[in-house]
């Protein structure tokens, strides 16, 4: 795929107007991944504030892909963006994503939503755990999973969720507009934490439980991972940078649906209790006090 300032032509299948609920760090992310497609991108948050900090990640996101090479200035790019407070703003949106925070009560009431402007649009949901299928039941609209991985741009793999209720044609069409976006596609069933999250967190969990039981520092421990497993980065560190509340959140919903192995360890709520959620904090298993990213 080239990222492009202009609607190119994609798989036939691809939504050429896709709404996004919620302008967070993922949000903002798909947003981006489907402006790079060519897609016109409608994205509603709650309110002026939240729209304003989503049109600048957009923004960032875009300026990172023009400075790598993609043709376009940022202000083109933007007016394929409409930002709006309503989700009636999805009435001609053929595809939903769904990126609101990891809370089933939030998800339901999104979905209720998005269904009620866009009856006929296919939605899709970012959850990292939460079940696709009990989502789906809430709506008669089409539903699958589209789980992104943080950063967006830079991450190759979206994981295509199959709730039971997800038509077979909706798994294949899926398959090709991850692809158009210049991503692999992972097709998994809808069981707890898909493929991903669920090993991630086993790891990230059993590496805070040897931080706890004092084994290793965790540099030591995410060096063994990186160097001895070509690990990309050590468990802590990107427990770190995906945050340990949102972490804290998955293993306990894995503890829940999948049992007594994910339970969160007592370093783990303590750190979360005391503020140090990783990157965005400032601290986390490692410090960024002196990061200007934070
Ligand atoms: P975030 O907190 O950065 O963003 C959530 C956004 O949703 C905020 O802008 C918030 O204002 C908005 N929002 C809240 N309620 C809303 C509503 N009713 N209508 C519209 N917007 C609403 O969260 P995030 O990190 O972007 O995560 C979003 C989803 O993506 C979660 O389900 C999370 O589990 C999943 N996810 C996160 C990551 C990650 O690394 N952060 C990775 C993969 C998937």
């Amino acid at each position: 795929m080239s990222e492009t300032a202009e609607p190119p032509t994609t798989a036939k299948s691809f939504p050429d107007r896709v709404g996004v609920m919620g302008g967070g760090r993922m949000g903002a992310g798909i947003a981006h991944a489907f402006l790079s497609a060519g897609a016109t991108v409608i994205g509603v948050d709650i309110n002026d504030d939240a729209l304003e900090a989503a049109r600048n990640r957009i923004t960032k996101s875009v300026t990172g892909s023009i400075d790598r090479g993609a043709p376009g200035t940022a202000e083109e790019w933007m007016q394929r963006v409409r930002l709006s407070t309503d989700a009636d703003d999805f009435a001609d949106c053929s595809l939903v994503v769904e990126a609101v925070p990891e809370s089933m009560e939030l998800k339901t009431k999104a979905f209720n939503a998005i269904s009620q402007a866009a009856p006929e649009a296919v939605i899709a949901t970012n959850t990292s755990s939460l079940s696709v299928t009990e989502l789906a039941d809430v709506v008669t609209n089409d539903v699958i999973g589209l789980h992104f991985f943080n950063p967006v741009p830079a991450s190759k793999l979206v994981e295509v969720v199959v709730a039971k209720s997800t038509p077979e044609k909706l798994v294949s069409d899926a398959q090709e507009w991850v692809e158009a976006l210049g991503k692999t596609p992972v097709v998994v069933k809808d069981a707890p934490g898909f493929a991903s999250s669920r090993l991630g967190v086993a790891i990230a969990l059993e590496a805070i439980r040897m931080v706890e039981q004092g084994v290793a520092s965790p540099k030591d421990i995410d060096n063994a991972m990186v160097l001895g497993y070509k690990f990309p980065v050590g468990p802590l560190e990107l427990t770190d940078i995906v945050g340990l509340d949102v972490r804290l959140g998955i293993a306990e919903y894995l503890e829940e649906t999948l049992g007594e192995r994910f339970a969160p360890p007592k370093l783990m709520r303590e750190m979360v209790e005391r503020g140090e959620l990783g990157r965005k904090a400032g601290k986390g298993f490692y410090d960024y006090s002196s990061d200007s990213q934070c």
